[in-house]
């Protein structure tokens, strides 16, 4: 019994000690990280390259021009620059979730990250597919 418990304990601690290690890998210290340092760092964490071409990016949008009774209040706001929409503004919405922006605004977003800012899920999904 004595042993058994002595076990667990050490277990503990060395688990303990590799997530203290991991965490202090993670705790970068980006006021002192180059530019270059800082892309790279952007690179390992992930979704830098994943940008949909011109062409792609229109595919799996919907343009339309707003009109304020097409939408409920609260989502008459762009959710990229945070501005609510005006009559006659043009908006793009993602056809794969429904989730609409400014056709400037998600234009520019889908050219840095093939996802949707709002929910996430990619807005094309057969981008991989198509290559
Ligand atoms: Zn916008
Ligand atoms: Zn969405």
């Amino acid at each position: 019994m004595g042993s058994e418990a002595l076990l667990m304990v050490d277990r503990s601690s060395v688990y303990e000690s590799r997530m203290f290690d991991q965490y202090r890998e993670m705790r970068l210290d980006i006021d002192n990280m180059s530019y270059e340092e800082l892309l790279a760092l952007g690179e390992r964490i992930g979704n830098v390259n994943t940008g949909l071409s011109e062409c792609m990016i229109s595919k799996c949008l919907t343009e339309k021009t707003y009109c304020s009774s097409d939408q409920n209040q609260e989502e008459a706001m762009c959710a990229i620059c945070l501005e609510g929409y005006n009559k006659k503004d043009k908006v793009a919405m993602v056809k794969n979730c429904g989730h609409g922006y400014h056709v400037g605004c998600i234009k520019k977003w889908l050219s840095m990250k093939n996802a949707c800012p709002i929910c996430k899920a990619s807005a094309s999904a057969d981008s991989l597919k198509e290559g």
